[in-house]
């Protein structure tokens, strides 16, 4: 299995028991991508907060499994830690969504201080405005497509990166379904960027799908 940048909280979808996050540490950075409803007692038992200056949280979109604890986690490193937390996200109601979900305003900052990452839009559901990004991360390029339903918008920056962690699914509709997107993910691997699959509807199915010719994320 190849050696993957990211380590993950949970690769599960949406009704799953771990939701799909992941995260990385530099020093005294910590990112984290997505915080939806299982994560916040993840974090709270694997990790002290004490440790970091900047605390980082991606946010692809808003479903409760990316984003179900992102405002008590705020909360958590504001009254426990007393950080502030910076949220890294092009959600459109994002800051809305903290005001609602009880965020207090002086706990966190939207989009301030990393310019090492761009969104990229893709289609997930409608209604809702949902992206991936690519984010460099000390030499490493690592291209996340969040949940969607088409690869499309992220091969123009697969190129030259060395890591891409995608959505797979068994259902498709929504997310990107593993058999029709197998061939094309084959080939971006052959084009040395390391694919690694996450959000797996039924892990199993999916396994014997790829037949370790993929790799999977991996889980602290
Ligand atoms: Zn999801
Ligand atoms: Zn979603």
């Amino acid at each position: 299995m190849k050696k993957s940048t990211l380590t993950f909280l949970g690769k599960d979808s949406g009704f799953g028991e771990k939701n799909t996050s992941a995260f990385y540490e530099d020093g005294k950075n910590f990112f984290l991508i997505d915080c939806g409803y299982t994560v916040f007692n993840i974090l709270k038992k694997k990790f002290d907060f004490k440790r970091y200056e900047n605390i980082y949280v991606i946010i692809t979109h808003l479903h409760g499994d990316h984003a179900g604890s992102l405002s008590h986690f705020i909360l958590y490193l504001w009254f426990l830690y007393h950080k502030k937390t910076i949220v890294l996200s092009h959600c459109i109601h994002i800051k809305e969504y903290l005001a609602m979900t009880g965020a207090p305003e002086e706990a966190y900052t939207v989009n301030s201080g990393f310019d090492e990452i761009e969104f990229i839009p893709t289609k997930h559901v409608p209604k809702m405005d949902c992206y991936g990004f690519q984010i460099q991360l000390q030499e490493k390029k690592i291209v996340y497509t969040g949940d969607t339903a088409e690869l499309k918008p992220f091969l123009p920056y697969l190129k030259d990166a060395d890591e891409f962690y995608t959505d797979a699914s068994i259902e498709g509709t929504i997310h990107l379904k593993i058999e029709d997107a197998l061939p094309e993910l084959l080939q971006i691997q052959e084009n040395h960027t390391d694919v690694f699959l996450m959000h797996l509807d039924n892990e199993i199915t999916i396994r014997e799908i790829v037949q370790d010719k993929l790799s999977f994320v991996k889980e602290l």
